[in-house]
């Protein structure tokens, strides 16, 4: 496992920027043992404007640069992405948390795929306009234009694939971008520049600053910044449109959620299970889409809780390195103590029925990592949708079971929420799953399966889980705008004022 002290400097024209002797640095930490990684330089004002211009500055040559041209760069890039992938896996667990297990098989893979499925996009077609006759002199075309310099600010829970997600669209679309990773995982922004500029990648088109809050705010605000695309929580997306709105930018706003996986009568109880596992457990609960709400009906509650006690020892907290390891811990403190904070107030205040897990640290943690940030799969039940765990985003491995006695009365319950940004259903009336999906309010939704996210499906939440989709065809259009043309052939408009 690489071990490796890092710093990082703001990355524009095609280089680590050095920091002054007065500029400030945080640290990133391990979360699996609460020690220091590396030491990140804020970026000054001065240099996320440098990193602007950079942007700017490249943009023109690589607007006009042909697509099969950019997709080869691109898909160099995902081929040094896929040849690194462990070395940049073991990047992701230190900062993140994450099992290797997990990140070399999921977080720069699917990453990959994007940046593949984009390059091929544009370098078939993707990006062409149509034409057509409007009359006999006349015809139209349309041709879908960059946007410009976009940004890009990531969440911390998937750090190198949300990169991906944004830049892969915005760079194959003929953008150039200036992505601000978080605070609490910014390991992977200056190895995937790197990557980029290895692969051929132009000088000023991929460009990183880091810091807090406010330097995403200082970059939303930017005059020139044509979009922003933002992933993280609903107050944070809400302030970012609005500072957009403020300059009319495009804006994708991948938010929060709290999904509802709907367990339908009939349903085979270890399917239920396994899937609300997966909804709930993966990544230690922090997923966007975990399904934290499962709705089991009343009759099958006591086979459902039985069956999901025995599989809780499947879910193995330990060194992040061995490959049996499926369940890290929390990526920072202040998110563990928020985490730890719900779970005290679902048995104190609450009082739902704690059926395993809790406050304490997993019992069979290894003590050279009981500095880490780490809680227990923890299940609640007898849960009501009145009660806080039910009701907010968690975003920790704390899942909520609500028993129901009638189908309809699930899908109304499980939508009676602000957000809409995931939900499922586990059964076995395959019409029933259907007539369920159908009418449960939520951008991604599931059926008998959990989670999965594939470069060619659009994603994006509904209500307050977002604006727009990324992946996808859809997910190319968010990165160009329109231009029509009428060309007249013969006798026009135009002719209006050529005669008395
Ligand atoms: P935050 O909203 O706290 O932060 C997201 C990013 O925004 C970070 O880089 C953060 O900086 C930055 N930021 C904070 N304030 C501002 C501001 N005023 N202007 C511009 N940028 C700002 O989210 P988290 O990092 O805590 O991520 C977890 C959330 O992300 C959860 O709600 C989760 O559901 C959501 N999410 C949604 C996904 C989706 O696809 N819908 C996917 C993954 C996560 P810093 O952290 O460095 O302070």
């Amino acid at each position: 496992m690489v071990q490796s002290e890092a710093e990082r400097h703001t990355f524009y024209a095609g280089k680590p920027q050095p920091a002054s002797k007065s500029s400030n640095y945080f640290e990133t930490v391990n979360p699996s043992n609460g020690e220091p990684l590396g030491k990140i330089y804020t970026s000054s004002s001065d240099s996320i404007n440098s990193a602007v211009e950079s942007a700017r500055g490249a943009f023109p040559s690589w607007s006009a640069t042909p697509p099969i041209e950019r997709a080869r760069i691109l898909q160099r890039a995902v081929s040094l992405l896929r040849q690194r992938n462990d070395e940049l896996a073991q990047i992701e667990t230190l900062d993140t948390g994450k099992p290797f297990s997990e990140t070399s098989t999921v977080d720069i893979v699917t990453g990959a795929d994007v940046l593949e499925y984009f390059a091929n996009l544009v370098a078939s077609g993707g990006l062409n306009g149509e034409s057509f006759r409007l009359r006999p002199s006349a015809m139209v075309y349309t041709s879908k234009e960059p946007l410009g310099v976009c940004a890009g600010i990531g969440a911390w829970n998937y750090p190198i694939q949300i990169a991906l997600w944004k830049s892969a669209p915005c760079l194959a679309a003929g953008n150039c971008m200036v992505y601000k990773p978080s605070e609490f995982t910014p390991l992977h922004a200056q190895y995937l520049a790197e990557i980029y500029r290895e692969a051929g990648l132009p000088d000023g088109v991929f460009n990183v600053i880091y810091g807090a809050g406010e330097v995403g705010a200082h970059l939303t605000a930017h005059p020139a910044i044509a979009k922003v695309s933002f992933t993280g929580q609903v107050a944070t997306g809400k302030k970012v449109a609005g500072s957009a709105a403020g300059g009319m930018k495009y804006v994708t706003m991948e938010l929060g959620g709290k999904s509802p996986l709907v367990i339908l009568p009939g349903a085979a109880v270890d399917q239920a299970v396994d899937v609300a596992m997966m909804a709930n457990f993966f990544s230690s609960g922090q997923v966007c889409t975990n399904g934290t709400r499962v709705f089991v009906p009343r009759a099958m509650k006591k086979d459902f809780e039985r069956a999901l006690l025995q599989k809780i020892p499947f879910v193995r907290a330990g060194d992040l390195s061995d490959m049996g390891t499926n369940f890290g811990p929390l990526n920072s403190k202040v998110h563990h103590q928020k985490v730890i904070e719900y779970i005290r107030r679902g048995i104190e205040e609450d009082k739902a029925t704690l059926l395993c897990g809790g406050l304490d640290q997993p019992a069979n943690l290894p003590t050279n990592l009981r500095q880490g940030y780490w809680v227990q799969p923890t299940v609640f039940t007898d849960c009501r949708d009145d009660m806080t765990i039910v009701k907010e985003e968690i975003f920790g491995p704390v899942m909520a079971i609500l028993t129901y006695d009638v189908v309809d009365e699930a899908i109304q319950r499980a939508n009676a929420t602000e957000l809409g940004l995931a939900a499922g259903v586990v059964g076995r009336d395959i019409d029933q799953c259907h007539l369920v999906i159908s009418r449960l309010e939520a951008g991604i939704t599931w059926v008998n399966t959990w989670g999965e996210s594939p470069a060619e499906m659009a994603v994006g939440g509904w209500k307050q889980s977002g604006l727009g989709v990324e992946n996808g065809r859809r997910g190319l259009e968010a990165w160009v705008r329109n231009k029509s043309t009428i060309i007249e052939m013969g006798g026009s408009a135009a002719t209006v004022f050529s005669k008395l």
